[in-house]
């Protein structure tokens, strides 16, 4: 899936190539975890335990171009899986954890790392199948999340929607995100870039399937905003949101980093308190409410009523 140059370049960045169509990044969240200087939003929301992250993807493809999106064009496009091989999910677990060990092993001369936390990182504890790409395109997937689960590991999947086949016949990780950053379908064909000519009906299946999974695992819906691009039609993404009826409703600023440097502005990045009102304006007009915020991180949760297990307890 990967040329040597593009590895190359991907390793430049940071990135960890695992056999051949996944990778691991070290997360900026774990990093700050480990100096004891902050910690991101999803340790505050839900209870993960940020230093044992791992950020990690089980396809390097996707099947969108997105505006915001942090990766650069190293990485390839494909509506499905079109590679004559692929790993196996013990394969990718193995070697998962074995290059965010060697990752982490570099912050062993840093005095200023908290040892605790370090040992403990060693381990991973969380999968957050997020880093880029389409995770749900690797044709094992529902093995790798069994295994990720029988190894008493929890998963978070961030999927653009595309592929509501797929998504149908999910294992389901431990929370299930989708994305969603427009209003209509005029503004997704800008902003998500889908390979697909009916990218925003494939979007609109997905959200309707959400609504089937919300006993069966934590769904989250997770909203990107884009200033002077997409926080427009807060009534338009408060009928998305009823529509799914997700158990979490993320409504989260755009940070200017990586290539999307390149295809936007700095000016595109909402301050939080912007973020905080269109979700106020989210919340007005559906069945939701704000019930947590990190305005670090830009971010602010929607829920119908909060409830005690949204933070989940780790040893
Ligand atoms: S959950 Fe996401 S933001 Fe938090 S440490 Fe993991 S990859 Fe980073
Ligand atoms: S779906 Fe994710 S990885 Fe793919 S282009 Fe969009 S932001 Fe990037």
């Amino acid at each position: 899936m990967i040329s040597q140059e593009q590895t190359v370049k991907l390793e430049k960045q940071g990135y960890r190539l695992v056999g051949s169509h996944s990778a691991v990044k070290i997360c900026e969240w774990t990093k700050k975890s480990l100096l004891d200087k902050n910690f991101c939003y999803k340790e505050k929301f839900y209870g993960i335990k940020c230093h044992r992250c791992c950020q990690m993807t089980s396809c390097l493809a996707c099947s969108n171009s997105c505006l915001f999106c942090w990766r650069d064009s190293s990485t390839p496009l494909s509506t499905y899986w079109r590679w004559e091989k692929f790993d196996e999910p013990d394969e990718i677990i193995e070697k998962s954890i074995a290059a965010q060990r060697k990752l982490l092993t570099g912050f062993g001369g840093n005095d200023k790392v908290n040892r605790k936390k370090l040992k403990e990182a060693m381990e991973p504890m969380h999968f957050a199948l997020s880093l880029v790409g389409e995770s749900m395109l690797y044709p094992k997937i529902n093995g790798l999340i069994k295994k990720l689960h029988k190894l008493g590991k929890t998963t978070f999947l961030v999927t653009r929607g595309q592929h509501p086949e797929i998504l149908g016949k999910m294992e389901m990780p431990t929370q299930l995100y989708l994305s969603i950053d427009a209003p209509n379908k005029d503004l997704f064909n800008i902003i998500d870039k889908p390979l697909f000519k009916e990218g925003w009906e494939r979007s609109i299946n997905c959200l309707e399937l959400m609504k089937k999974f919300k006993h069966r695992t934590r769904t989250t819906m997770r909203i990107t905003m884009l200033n002077n691009i997409n926080m427009i039609l807060p009534e338009k993404y408060a009928e998305l949101v009823n529509l799914a009826e997700p158990m979490f409703v993320e409504v989260k600023g755009y940070v200017w980093v990586g290539s999307s440097r390149k295809r936007l502005k700095e000016g595109n990045m909402p301050s939080h308190k912007e973020v905080r009102e269109f979700a106020e304006k989210i919340a007005d007009k559906s069945d939701y409410k704000i019930v947590d915020e990190k305005e670090e991180s830009r971010v602010v949760l929607l829920m119908k009523e909060n409830r005690e297990d949204r933070i989940m307890k780790f040893d």
